[in-house]
């Protein structure tokens, strides 16, 4: 496709501008970024920053929340279960944990129930492994150098990155977890970007002040997925995979807590309920691609927020 006239503009002014950039990293100066204000600007016409592109979220966990508009009808739809067709007096499965999703998260669940003892069930909603986790390629983020690095400047880096609105306490998680992360991963196989004494090689990810992003190429996710679903199967007496079923529903119990899920076998078009004593929503994010007709910054969803399942969440069968 050729380029189009504006972004023609565009490489024009890039091409421009560039010789006073190239003049400046010759003297060892730094670009001066962006004020928040100039930020802000150029963020009003992206369509996530669109009012009307949004809507708010009238029912459920994530009520009073704005998000596309797309979105917004998909979770105000009703549900596509007729309870008549539903017996939930007998469980087509049961199982210690369910988890819902069968991507990194799903799996790292997995794994780690089975190492506390559990018998697990993972359904997902096509392949195993069908996920964006098997799509990330840039890396993941863990301060494993502690001649430079500690979780303390990834927390700084991730609260400062996410404008300070984030959960300090899960940042707090991610941020002491990580290493122990990337450890494990490589005791299970994964095969990270390495220099010749077999020091893990890192660089850069957006807003970092370290260099703190292990890489396994530019196949990250899908070296991790490969590792992760591998050692999944390896536990196949443990754990069970339902491939093609999507949760549809979450069931509740008498005292309306979780306690499994309606799933749809897209094969057999058939509704299996599954009764658990603890549910793992690891259903990954909603990645809006191509929503409103743009690519949206917001390509990777949010990990594991479960959105689309939230909805339903509440409503017993
Ligand atoms: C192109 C791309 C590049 C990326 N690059 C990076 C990167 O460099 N670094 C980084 O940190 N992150 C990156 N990300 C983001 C990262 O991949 C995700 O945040 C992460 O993989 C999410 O993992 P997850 O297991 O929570 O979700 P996913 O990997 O999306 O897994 C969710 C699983 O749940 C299944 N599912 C969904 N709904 C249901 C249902 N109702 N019932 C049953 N199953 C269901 C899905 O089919 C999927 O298998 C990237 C994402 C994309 C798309």
């Amino acid at each position: 496709m050729p380029y189009t006239a504006e972004l023609k503009k565009l490489i024009k002014i890039v091409e421009k501008t560039r010789p006073a950039r190239v003049e400046r990293k010759k003297r060892g100066e730094e670009f001066p970024p962006m004020s928040l204000k100039e930020r802000e600007e150029i963020l009003k016409y992206h369509p996530d920053f669109k009012e009307d592109g949004r809507s708010e979220i009238k029912l459920g966990p994530n009520k009073g929340y704005r998000i596309a508009n797309e979105m917004v009808s998909l979770l105000h739809a009703p549900s596509r279960v007729d309870p008549d067709r539903v017996d939930l007096s007998s469980a087509d499965y049961e199982t210690d944990v369910l988890v819902i999703g069968g991507g990194g998260a799903g799996s790292a669940a997995a794994l780690l129930a089975r190492e506390n003892g559990a018998k697990v069930i993972i359904a997902t909603k096509l392949r195993m492994g069908d996920a964006n986790t098997m799509m990330a390629e840039g890396g993941i983020q863990a301060a494993t150098k502690s001649e430079k690095d500690s979780p303390y400047y990834h927390y700084l880096d991730a609260m400062g990155g996410g404008h300070f609105k984030n959960d300090p306490d899960l940042v707090e998680t991610l941020v002491t977890e990580a290493p122990k992360i990337i450890a494990w991963l490589e005791k299970l196989g994964a095969m990270f970007s390495k220099f010749e004494d077999g020091r893990l090689r890192t660089m850069h990810g957006g807003g970092t002040s370290r260099k703190r992003m292990h890489y396994a190429g530019d196949i990250t996710g899908a070296e991790i997925m490969r590792t992760v679903r591998d050692e999944v199967k390896n536990h196949s007496t443990d754990i069970k995979i339902l491939e093609f079923s999507p949760a549809v529903e979450l069931i509740l119990n008498d005292k309306g807590v979780c306690a499994g899920a309606l799933l749809y076998n897209l094969e057999t078009e058939e509704y299996l309920v599954v009764k658990a004593k603890a549910v793992v929503l690891a259903t990954g994010g909603s990645g809006r691609l191509h929503i409103q007709n743009f690519m949206t910054a917001n390509h990777y969803g949010a990990t594991g927020d479960g959105l689309i399942m939230g909805y339903h969440a509440g409503v017993p069968l």
